[in-house]
């Protein structure tokens, strides 16, 4: 995703920027995205710098860790990055962004590269372990039956999934 900065003037302007979620790349192959990537906050030009400041919000559509059924999940979260522009000649400006919310500008810039600040926040937001919610009972370990949709008759004692990791402490010892 880019902004573009070529026709601003200096001063604080609005941005409203809607883009393809798909067009990120998130490194958690369950994740798939149906709806669009909103960017709204506002771009302050100065002579010397950029500062951007936003809010992006999206869903990602992923799978409830206990019962498998799809759901979305609201993604959201601040970006802010300040933009210095520089004559210093920059081979990759990603080389010298070394602070994480500073980045170096060529004064001839056209636009601000936004992408890898989306994938950064995703990947920090999403959930490890999403759930459908908060006491989804999960499927049967037998029959896979759905326990918040029925019930089954199969004789293993329904361990509450919450009960797993203590279980597995007590397999340790
Ligand atoms: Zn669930
Ligand atoms: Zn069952």
């Amino acid at each position: 995703m880019q902004i573009s900065i070529e026709e601003l003037t200096d001063g604080v302007h609005q941005i409203n920027l809607e883009g393809d979620p798909n067009s990120i790349t998130i490194s958690d192959e369950e994740v798939s995205f149906t709806t669009p990537l909103s960017i709204k906050g506002t771009l302050t030009v100065n002579e010397d710098s950029i500062i951007l400041q936003a809010t992006l919000s999206t869903q990602a559509d992923l799978e409830c860790s206990r019962c498998l059924k799809p759901i979305k999940v609201p993604i959201s979260g601040k970006i802010a990055v300040l933009y210095e522009k520089s004559d210093r000649v920059i081979s990759d400006p990603k080389d010298i962004s070394d602070g994480d919310d500073v980045e170096i500008l060529d004064y001839d810039t056209k636009s601000l590269g936004i992408s890898h600040r989306i994938e950064e926040l995703v990947q920090l937001v999403l959930p490890v372990k999403p759930l459908c919610s908060v006491d989804c009972k999960g499927l049967c370990s037998i029959c896979g039956i759905n326990f918040n949709e029925a019930t089954c008759t199969c004789k293993s004692a329904r361990v509450d999934p919450r009960w797993d990791v203590l279980q597995a402490l007590l397999k340790e010892e």
